[in-house]
């Protein structure tokens, strides 16, 4: 979807440096980030929400777990610990209907309702 800024980012029309990338995913740091470490991981197939993905591509989870411990691996935080955070709709907090993981980390994230 050429209106989807995660579609864009993820196919490369819009530079961002991938802090990881496979077949299915790729995973880029937040621009607003809300620890230490705040990654975005992404699937490179525009799915909407997490709803969708469960009822046409429920497999793709799975790629998404691979890239998190991927990614927390990559940033040393896989020991220290981190968070995954998948908002869906509106009282969920999604702003970008795309499906994306939230890795945060790199210091104690806190209680649940903090950020
Ligand atoms: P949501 O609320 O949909 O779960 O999260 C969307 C996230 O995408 C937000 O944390 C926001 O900061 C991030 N974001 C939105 N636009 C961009 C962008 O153009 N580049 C990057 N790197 N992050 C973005
Ligand atoms: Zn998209």
């Amino acid at each position: 979807m050429t209106d989807c800024i995660f579609c864009r980012i993820a196919n490369g029309d819009i530079p961002v440096e991938f802090v990881y990338e496979s077949a299915d995913a790729v995973a880029f740091n937040d621009i607003n980030p809300q620890a230490p470490v705040h990654v975005l991981i992404v699937t490179k197939r525009h799915i909407a929400t997490i709803l969708e993905m469960s009822d046409t591509a429920p497999g793709l989870f799975g790629e998404l777990l691979k890239a998190s411990s991927a990614v927390a691996r990559g940033k040393g935080i896989d020991e220290s610990g981190f968070r995954l955070i998948l908002n869906t709709n509106a009282d969920g907090g999604q702003e970008v209907f795309h499906v994306h993981l939230h890795l945060l980390g790199g210091e104690p994230i806190g209680p649940l309702r903090a950020r």
